[in-house]
């Protein structure tokens, strides 16, 4: 006598199973996909703006002060260099905790471990 499950044959229940499980991680994936393409659209829109208002400051800078291209590219490789690599950023790397000297990321206010709070550059990501 077939079982319950027989009409779909010996494994025919575990094979729709894994089409199901299949179906939903694609359905995941593609939604994943959607809201990654969206937060690309909007920080690039959010670039697109800053570098609108760093254009913006230049001229009126080179306007008013006489300031040159020169000028400009002296002060970004000074600022690149204050992290101690050329490197078109000025990002530290995961550093030590001055308190504890556990090593964190910093990107935290303060430090995970023991609460010492870190003196952040404004311009830090
Ligand atoms: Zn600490």
């Amino acid at each position: 006598m077939p079982g319950l499950f027989g009409m779909y044959g010996s494994d025919g229940i575990g094979e729709r199973s894994a089409a199901i499980g299949a179906a939903a991680d694609a359905q995941r994936a593609a939604s994943q996909a959607r809201d990654a393409e969206q937060r690309v659209k909007a920080l690039e829109e959010s670039l697109a703006k800053t570098l609108l208002i760093c254009e913006s400051l230049l001229e009126i800078l080179r306007e008013r002060s006489g300031l040159t291209e020169d000028d400009l590219y002296q002060k970004l490789r000074e600022i690149d260099l204050r992290d101690g690599v050329l490197d078109e950023k000025n990002q530290t790397k995961p550093t030590e905790c001055p308190s504890c000297q556990r090593r964190l990321s910093n990107r935290h206010a303060r430090c995970l471990y023991c609460g010492h709070t870190f003196e952040k550059s404004t311009f830090a990501l």
